[in-house]
């Protein structure tokens, strides 16, 4: 009979993980609490809108592909994506558009005759990045991180002989300042900090690794839309017998010592021979494993931000925009202070909009665009009250209206907001963190809580809050290092 693998929310990690453990040749079980897979990657459809509710912006879709392939299909017949040309069109407030070119030459030739910038500069930057990747990503994405046998690994000996190119002991915004002439630029590649929630101010510098991702590999786009990497996956899941229980929260895990029995849901024991959680980790200790104490890493690392969110049907279009836009800050260094020191939104943020539509055609009525504006925002620790979430709507519109000339508020037919109080709700992440803990010391990566219980060995974890952090790429690659693990468990067991 095949083991049983039960996993604890159908998240990327989740999905991923179901995946990789099925090919393994366990009978998997998903419970979802929510009607529907996806967690924070979703959408919303109403009144001929389709509005993905959470990540926009696609990077290392090879890792989508590699699911495909291993869940026995051809990525190329059912997931279609294209690489966009401009990854992102920024707007500065002194009147300043820039447009970030996915091809390097064009983009360092962009940035000399907007920002005066030697195209020099901006090449040794993306070299630099690139190589910060190339050398660490085995490490600290796609390995097990501190973990003996990875140190003492090919990819763990290749770090260690070249440690200082990874740049820990500057922040990013340090090391981005030394690199550029233009204050500009340095505030654009500032902004990769916020890809996983942290703050270029204090995030050590080997972060700038994360520009190397759109600028020298490229940002990408589903032709259908960022929910469809859900449903593709979700798809193949079940296409090699993964099942998945929707509207089924799971209450508890159940132990004996140091063993594993498995989950408890509706007041229903169901056993398995391996529990994988994709639950946002502080919150499985809280709810699903009370009696045991929580993690002290999970206690003193600084959570990431959150985001608030409109989502915003648009009863006209504006060809001037881009799929991914950007109308900065003045003071991004005061932002970042507010959002981590005073835990407040800023009344002059950067708002970030994202149209799909203008790659998804379907994805809004002729004549209309489907609107994703957020701002990054803290997490929540009780400071958004009505008037709070009020006041932030109106400066967010004020900040578009003075940037792109518009009366937007007149331009609106449809309007559903998102915010750290609903991100918790629906997803379970603490405070609302989009992506578990930031970035923000150097001890981050060492403080992420690991993909494997210390004690309960057939209790693992994926997810955007555990190693090696939150967003796509890395939830995928928490699949991939706990398959790699029971891997080698079955291998010891031979
Ligand atoms: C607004 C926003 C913008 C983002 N932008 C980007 C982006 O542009 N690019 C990018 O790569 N990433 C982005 N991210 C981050 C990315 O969405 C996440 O890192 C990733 O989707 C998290 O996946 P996960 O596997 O951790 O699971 P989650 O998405 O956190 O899902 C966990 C699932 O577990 C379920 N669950 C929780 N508890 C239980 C329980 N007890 N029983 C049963 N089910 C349970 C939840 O309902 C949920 O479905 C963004 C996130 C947000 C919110």
């Amino acid at each position: 009979m095949n083991k049983k693998a039960i996993i604890i929310g159908s998240g990327i990690g989740g999905i991923s993980a179901s995946i990789h453990l099925s090919k393994l040749g366990y009978q998997v079980d998903v419970y979802e609490q929510a009607e529907k897979p996806g967690g924070k990657l979703n959408e919303i459809r109403e009144g001929g809108f389709r509005f993905d509710t959470g990540p926009s912006l696609f990077t290392l879709p090879n890792l989508v592909d590699n699911l495909i392939e291993l869940s026995g299909s051809s990525s190329k017949d059912i997931f279609k994506y294209d690489k966009l040309e401009n990854v992102c069109r920024y707007y500065f407030t002194d009147g300043t558009v820039f447009n970030a070119w996915s091809d390097t030459e064009k983009f360092a030739s962009e940035a000399s005759r907007v920002f005066n910038e030697p195209k020099s500069n901006v090449e040794n930057y993306l070299n630099r990045v690139k190589e910060m990747y190339d050398l660490s990503a085995d490490l600290f994405i796609f390995k097990p991180f501190a973990r003996f046998s990875t140190l003492r690994s090919k990819a763990g000996k290749k770090v260690a002989t070249k440690i200082h190119k990874l740049d820990m002991l500057l922040s990013m915004h340090k090391r981005n300042k030394r690199s550029f002439r233009s204050k500009k630029l340095v505030q654009l590649f500032n902004r990769y900090g916020t890809y996983n929630g942290s703050n270029p101010y204090k995030a050590p510098a080997t972060l700038n690794m994360i520009a190397h991702l759109e600028h020298n590999d490229g940002a990408f786009f589903p032709e259908k839309g960022m929910y469809s990497i859900v449903t593709t996956l979700v798809d193949r899941a079940k296409a090699m017998g993964v099942k998945f229980h929707f509207n089924k929260k799971v209450d508890r895990v159940l132990v004996d010592g140091k063993k594993l029995i498995g989950v408890e849901i509706d007041h229903e024991k169901i056993e398995a021979d391996k529990v994988i959680s994709d639950m946002d980790v502080t919150n499985f200790y809280k709810h699903l494993m009370p009696k045991k104490k929580l993690p002290l890493r999970l206690k003193i690392m600084e959570k990431s931000s959150s985001a608030i969110i409109f989502y915003l049907g648009i009863n006209r279009t504006f060809p001037d925009l881009d799929v991914h836009n950007i109308l900065f800050a003045d003071n991004y260094k005061e932002e970042f202070d507010y959002l981590f020191k005073r835990k407040r939104t800023y009344h002059d943020p950067t708002v970030y909009i994202f149209i799909s539509n203008k790659s998804t055609k379907t994805d809004a009525p002729s004549g209309c665009e489907n609107w994703f504006v957020m701002i990054n925002a803290p997490v929540n620790i009780g400071q958004y009250t009505e008037e709070v979430l009020s006041d932030v709507r109106a400066n967010v519109l004020k900040k578009i209206n003075s940037m792109l000339n518009v009366d937007i508020e007149s331009h609106i037919v449809f309007e559903e907001m998102g915010n750290p109080i609903t991100i918790e709700e629906k997803t379970s992440s603490a405070g609302g963190a989009i992506y578990g803990g930031s970035s923000n010391s150097r001890l981050s990566a060492f403080l992420r809580h690991p993909n494997k219980h210390s004690k309960i060995k057939d209790l693992h974890f994926v997810g955007g809050s555990v190693h090696p952090g939150g967003g796509i790429p890395l939830c995928i690659a928490s699949a991939g290092i706990v398959a790699e693990d029971i891997k080698n468990e079955i291998i010891d067991q031979q």
